[in-house]
């Protein structure tokens, strides 16, 4: 099935404990793509400025991402500089510059309109319902978001959840977008006002899925080598929907393996900084990983009375 996404493509500058990078490819629309891109084709909207490097161009060109829909505008390419520290589950936001972002008006290729599954990944709201509504008939919807735009643009954000399936958010993210600090009740408080289902991303707990037939728990994967959680909730929502584009069929049982897919993926692209260790994954590295999950949960209970 045909995947579409909006969101950002950007030059990220980011420290970690682990190591320092200036300029690196990054943005929502770009750890999404390369990610999903291992499960089924994807269509890209976005923009980047004339500084954008044409090795990323080239680099992209060379995997299942469908460029038609990159603008390249005059100006500078998005630019977000961040840092964590003690916490890897939170960036820490130094410096956010849209740039290019700041004017654009996404004006969806023609081939792009009869797209089924889209993804409106962490941008302003405007902007994702603005491609939505270009979208002829999408079957399912999923979308992130962050801090800076539930704060900033609150109303345009809640305008966009009434057209959304699922809403993929971390847990800081819920708590302040629900005004609730527990969870459960925070989870409850979003699906009451848009959202069918909700995914809930916990950085190194894993992530919690919420719909109407109860929760889920995807663990995620112990690490020991961790370098740039950058990208993380990004690449999960890659695998997620990659994973749920190329069954076709959007169901429960499909919901629970594309959570564990998209684990697999997140954990995958925090190993290097910006989307390198994606850059040579195979679809066997990520079967395997995925079976690792499985039997990371996995346990027999004696029969009841024994
Ligand atoms: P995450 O998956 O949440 O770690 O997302 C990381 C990516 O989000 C980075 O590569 C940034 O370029 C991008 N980003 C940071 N701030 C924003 C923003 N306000 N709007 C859109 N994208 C952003």
């Amino acid at each position: 099935m045909d995947l579409l996404v909006v969101g950002s493509v950007a030059l990220d500058s980011v420290k970690t404990p682990f190591g320092e990078k200036e300029r690196i490819l990054g943005g929502s629309a770009m750890h999404f793509s390369v990610s999903a891109s291992l499960f089924t084709p994807v269509r890209l909207v976005g923009v980047v400025g004339k500084d954008f490097p044409e090795e990323h161009l080239e680099f992209l060109r060379g995997r299942r991402i469908d460029l038609e829909g990159l603008e390249v505008a005059d100006g500078e390419t998005f630019r977000w500089v961040g840092e964590y520290t003690q916490n890897l589950n939170e960036a820490i936001t130094l410096e956010t510059h849209l740039n290019v972002f700041a004017d654009f008006q996404p004006k969806l290729p023609e081939r792009y309109r009869s797209s089924e599954f889209v993804f409106l990944a962490n941008i302003d709201p405007e902007l994702q319902l603005d491609v939505l509504q270009q979208v002829e008939k999408p079957r399912y919807v999923a979308c992130d978001t962050m801090n800076f735009w539930i704060e900033g643009k609150p109303e345009a954000l809640w305008k966009t959840l009434e057209h959304v399936d699922t809403l993929v958010i971390n847990d800081g993210e819920a708590r302040l977008l629900a005004g609730e600090e527990n969870l459960v009740k925070a989870a409850r408080s979003i699906l009451g006002q848009g959202p069918k289902s909700l995914i809930v991303k916990r950085g190194e707990y894993g992530a919690l899925l919420f719909d109407k037939e109860g929760e889920f728990w995807a663990p995620a994967l112990p690490l020991d080598d961790l370098s740039d959680p950058t990208g993380a909730g990004d690449s999960f929502a890659g695998g997620f929907m990659g994973y749920l584009a190329s069954r076709g069929e959007v169901n429960h049982a499909n919901f629970r393996r594309a959570v564990i897919y998209g684990s697999t993926m997140a954990s995958f692209n925090v190993q290097a900084f910006s989307l390198d260790r994606l850059r040579t994954l195979t679809p066997k590295e990520i079967e395997d990983r995925a079976r690792r999950f499985k039997a990371l949960s996995d346990f027999d209970l004696p029969p009841r009375g024994s």
